[in-house]
């Protein structure tokens, strides 16, 4: 496709819907790096639509799904992709905003696909689709794919409203965060109504730790620090402390977030040689702009980078920047005015 066509609008314009109208083509739905709900969720639903159009559909990233979200409805159909096979009309990447976080897949698949669609929420997507559908109004990018699908008039079959539904509940906390708007719950509202079953998620979610989960939860919250003014939480925890698949299942960076007088929770976790940081934020340090002098990105409430090791020296800096975007912010409002 020549020119590249960019779409900040609410909903989706006929740009971002062209690619799809025909009832047959071949479409690689791509996912990012450690992939989550809101990718896979988007992903398969938007598959989905089209593979009951006819579509043949691929489906996968540079790494394999979770096993906490083996219950996405069609995620077995998610690969991990090493090379790409054939060619496609269509290549899609949502809540994906730096192509780079593809590890490489991006460049073969500028050459396999005649058209490749970016649907984002993220303030820093980077624009590299030939048409570009960014909404950081979205609580999740799965609110821009359900309008993506009414505008389309496919059918919210239950499979494809469970993996929408999902993608909402984790990216807003389970409807917590300052992300959510009655659009959010429009959404979830129709989506449940399209058949996505509200306690299977959750359950499903947060209700299938296996029997030492609590005791490594446990060992981790033992490691929260608090700085001596309050303002700063984090946790870092070194390679092999808590079994990988327990900090995959637990959003522990939620934990140092909770602190009343927090206004910047970190957590640090080493991995093969590097550290991966997650950053929260409560409304008055914009995190992503931390996270950004590490080379990484995400939301003003929620971020992260992966940063060169070890752990001490990591947290160290990541703990330096904190305090220079605490110093540099206004007085922090009273707890609960926050806006994410
Ligand atoms: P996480 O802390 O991993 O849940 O990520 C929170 C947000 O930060 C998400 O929106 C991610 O897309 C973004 N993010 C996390 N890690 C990175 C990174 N290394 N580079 C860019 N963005 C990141
Ligand atoms: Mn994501
Ligand atoms: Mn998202």
């Amino acid at each position: 496709m020549t020119g590249a066509v960019t779409v900040t609008a609410t909903m989706p314009s006929e740009a971002v819907l062209a690619p799809f109208r025909s009832t047959r083509g071949s479409a690689l739905m791509l996912g990012h790096v450690h992939p989550d709900a809101d990718v896979l969720g988007t992903l398969l639903a938007l598959g989905q639509a089209l593979q009951a159009r006819g579509w043949s559909v691929t489906y996968g990233g540079p790494h394999p799904p979770p096993a906490a979200l083996a219950f996405l409805p069609g995620v077995e159909r998610y690969q991990r992709l090493q090379a790409l096979d054939g060619r496609f009309d269509v290549a899609v990447l949502t809540d994906c905003p730096n192509p780079q976080r593809t590890e490489g897949l991006i460049d073969q698949t500028r050459r396999a696909a005649a058209t490749i669609v970016n649907i984002d929420h993220h303030p820093d997507n980077r624009r590299y689709g030939d048409v570009n559908w960014i909404d950081v109004s979205a609580a999740a990018t799965g609110e821009l794919v359900y309008e993506l699908l009414v505008a389309l008039g496919a059918p919210l079959t239950p499979p494809i409203a469970t993996n929408l539904f999902t993608a909402l509940h984790t990216d807003t906390g389970s409807f917590r965060y300052s992300n959510v708007t009655p659009r959010t719950f429009r959404t979830a509202a129709a989506l449940v109504q399209a058949g996505a079953d509200p306690a299977f998620v959750s359950e499903r979610l947060y209700e299938r730790r296996g029997p030492d989960a609590l005791r490594w939860l446990g060992e981790a919250l033992a490691r929260v620090e608090v700085s001596d003014d309050g303002r700063v939480a984090w946790l870092a925890l070194p390679s092999g402390a808590i079994p990988e698949k327990v900090i995959e299942s637990e959003e522990l960076v939620n934990y140092p977030r909770s602190v009343a007088t927090v206004r910047v929770a970190c957590l640090l976790r080493e991995y093969l040689g590097q550290v991966k940081v997650s950053l929260r934020g409560k409304g008055d340090v914009d995190v992503q702009r931390i996270a950004a002098q590490f080379g990484g990105g995400g939301h003003p409430n929620a971020a992260g980078c992966t940063i060169a090791g070890p752990l001490a020296e990591a947290t160290r800096v990541v703990l330096g920047a904190v305090r220079a975007a605490l110093a540099a912010a206004p007085e922090a409002p009273p707890a609960g005015e926050s806006k994410r």
